[in-house]
C-alpha cells in the first residue's frame, strides 16, 4: 500500500453500486491513505451506497446530493467544511441523460433532455467547484469523468456527447480560474465500461468488441485502470498538470 494521500480529504461523487468508476477510484484513494467522505444521489441509492462503503470505508461522511438541487450541493459542503474545515480534493464522476434521448438522432434532442443532461453532466462541474474551491486555501485537485463522445461523433451517445464536450471545456475554462489558487482541474476521458450508466446507452454492449478490436492494446479497459490514473491526478505525481484530458481508453482515440 502507498502513502500518497496519507492525510488528504476527498469527496467522491457519484457512486451507485460497486461498478461505479467512482467506487474503484474511492478505493484506490482509500488504500493510498486519503480520508474520504460519499455523496448519493437520493434516498434510493442510500441505503445501497451506505453499506457498500461501511463494509471497506467504515466511518467514512455520507451525503445526499442530487446535484439539480442547489440546496443539497450548499448543504453538502456546508456538511463538510464543518467535519473537516479544508478538503484536498473532490471527484465528480456522474452524468445523466434521458435514456430516449441516447438512441436515433441527435436532432431529434427535447429543449427538456438537452438542458438537463447538461445541467446533471456538465454545469453540477461548476457548481461543485465553486463551493469546493472554498475549502481548499492552499490548493486541491478536481477530477472528473468525461468520454470520446464529447469529441467524436459516437452512436446513440448524442446529447450526452454535445454534454460532455461542455464538461471537457469547463475543465480548460476552471483550470484557468483556478491555477492561481493551486487548484488543479483535470478530466480522464474512459473508455466503454459496462455499468450502469452506460447500460443507458442503446446498443452499449456492441461497443465494447467493436473498441477491443480497434483499439492499439487489442482491449477494453477496466474500473481499476482509469482509478489508477484519477489516483495520479490526485497526487503530487502529477502536480504540473491542469486542464488535461487524460484518455485511458487503450489508445482508441488515436486510431484513424
Ligand atoms: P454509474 O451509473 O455507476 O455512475 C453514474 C452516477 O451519476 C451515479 O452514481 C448516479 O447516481 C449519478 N447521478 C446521475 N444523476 C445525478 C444527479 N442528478 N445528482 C447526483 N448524481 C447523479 O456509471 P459510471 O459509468 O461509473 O459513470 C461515472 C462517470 O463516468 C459519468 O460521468 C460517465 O459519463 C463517465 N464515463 C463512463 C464511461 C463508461 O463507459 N462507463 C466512459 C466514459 C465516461
Amino acid at each position: 500500500m502507498n502513502q500518497l494521500l496519507a492525510g488528504k480529504k476527498f469527496l467522491i461523487m457519484g457512486v451507485a453500486n460497486d461498478r461505479s468508476i467512482a467506487w474503484a477510484i474511492a478505493k484506490q484513494l482509500h488504500e493510498s491513505g486519503a480520508t474520504l467522505a460519499f455523496s448519493y444521489q437520493g434516498d434510493r441509492l442510500e441505503s445501497r451506497v451506505t453499506k457498500l462503503v461501511e463494509a471497506t470505508m467504515p466511518g467514512s461522511t455520507m451525503v445526499q446530493v442530487d446535484v439539480t438541487r442547489d440546496d443539497e450541493v450548499a448543504g453538502a459542503f456546508a456538511l463538510l467544511k464543518e467535519q473537516w474545515g479544508t478538503m484536498d480534493g473532490l471527484v465528480h464522476s456522474l452524468a445523466f441523460a434521458k435514456t430516449e434521448e441516447l438512441e436515433g438522432n441527435f436532432v431529434d434532442t427535447s429543449r427538456e433532455g438537452y438542458l438537463l443532461a447538461q445541467d446533471i453532466s456538465a454545469f453540477s462541474l461548476v457548481a461543485c467547484s465553486r463551493y469546493a474551491k472554498d475549502m481548499m486555501p492552499d490548493g486541491g485537485t478536481i477530477i472528473t469523468m468525461t468520454y470520446l463522445g464529447g469529441e467524436r461523433v459516437v452512436g446513440n451517445y448524442n446529447v450526452m456527447g454535445v454534454a460532455k464536450a461542455a464538461l471537457d471545456q469547463s475543465v480548460r475554462y476552471l483550470a484557468a480560474d483556478l491555477g492561481a489558487q493551486n487548484i488543479r482541474v483535470n478530466a480522464i476521458s474512459a473508455g466503454p465500461i459496462n455499468t450502469l450508466a452506460a447500460r443507458g446507452v442503446k446498443n452499449f454492449t456492441s461497443i465494447l468488441p467493436q473498441v477491443a478490436e480497434k483499439s492499439p492494446l487489442k482491449r477494453n479497459i477496466t474500473q481499476e485502470e482509469v482509478a489508477k490514473t484519477a489516483l495520479f491526478l490526485a497526487s503530487d505525481l502529477s502536480s504540473g498538470i491542469t486542464g488535461e484530458i487524460i484518455h485511458v481508453d487503450a489508445g482508441y482515440h488515436i486510431m484513424g
